[in-house]
């Protein structure tokens, strides 16, 4: 049977993360936090004072480093590295290792090798683009800078790093214009995707509503392979 593979983009802090954990539960699939292995990379490279725009220094280290992904949990070289790969230094300085292509070339295939062993929620900046083009359901999901300003300030409230608004937002904001501006895998909506505004819904309310989506999908597509006799 062919693996499934939902695949969810959007911007920084437009929930992507807690929804695509969520909906992976409902839907019984499993889920790959594709940002985590940007995020890895740039770790590494911060932890071994390599020069960001040395870009086959950091491709030899996103092809040597072995990223493990335990349910929540982000190994890297077996040590545990959840909370250092959201640390402010590696988010301020991620955008400048994702935006090396042979970087990302590596990482979109490691991401394919993933998502061959089952059925996967994928989440990132170039999934339904660039990683699962065919993938047989896309959403983009946005809200307002402000909102996602909000919601990040609240995260990091709650794991003991307070941070002001206005940061976050300028942070936010040159993040977001170097994820759609670079050569490959930019930030932007697949032309067959869904696009879900958050700004005014709920967490549990998206995750209904992206839940909704994909079992309508994954309908269409039962009743498509039963007309052509698969
Ligand atoms: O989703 P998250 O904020 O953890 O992603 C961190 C960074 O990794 C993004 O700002 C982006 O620069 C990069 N990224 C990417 N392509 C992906 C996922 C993340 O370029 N598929």
């Amino acid at each position: 049977m062919e693996k499934m593979i939902v695949a969810i983009d959007g911007p920084a802090g437009a929930g992507k993360s807690s929804v695509t954990r969520l909906l992976a539960d409902r839907l019984g699939f499993q889920f790959l936090d594709t940002g985590a292995m940007y995020r890895s990379v740039t770790l590494v490279a911060i932890e071994q004072e390599i020069d960001l725009l040395d870009e086959t220094a950091l491709q030899k280290i996103a092809t040597e480093i072995e990223i493990v992904f335990d349910g929540e949990e982000v190994l890297i070289n077996g040590n545990n590295s959840t909370t250092a790969i959201r640390e402010p230094n590696v988010t301020r300085s991620v955008a400048c290792v994702a935006k090396a292509p042979s970087v990302r070339s590596y990482l979109v295939d490691l991401q394919r090798r993933i998502a061959s062993q089952g059925d996967f929620v994928c989440e990132g900046r170039d999934q339904g683009t660039v990683a699962f083009p065919d993938s047989f359901c896309k959403i983009f999901l946005t809200a307002s800078p402000k909102a996602r300003a909000q919601r990040r300030v609240a995260q990091l409230s709650l794991s003991g790093q307070p941070v002001e608004l206005e940061v976050v937002i300028r942070d936010q904001k040159l993040r977001d214009q170097q994820d759609s501006t670079r050569k490959v895998g930019r930030l932007m909506k697949a032309k067959d995707a869904i696009e879900v505004p958050t700004d005014d819904l709920s967490l549990v309310q998206v995750v209904a509503a992206l839940e909704g989506i994909v079992r309508q999908r994954i309908e269409n597509k039962r009743e498509s392979s039963t007309v052509n006799g698969q």
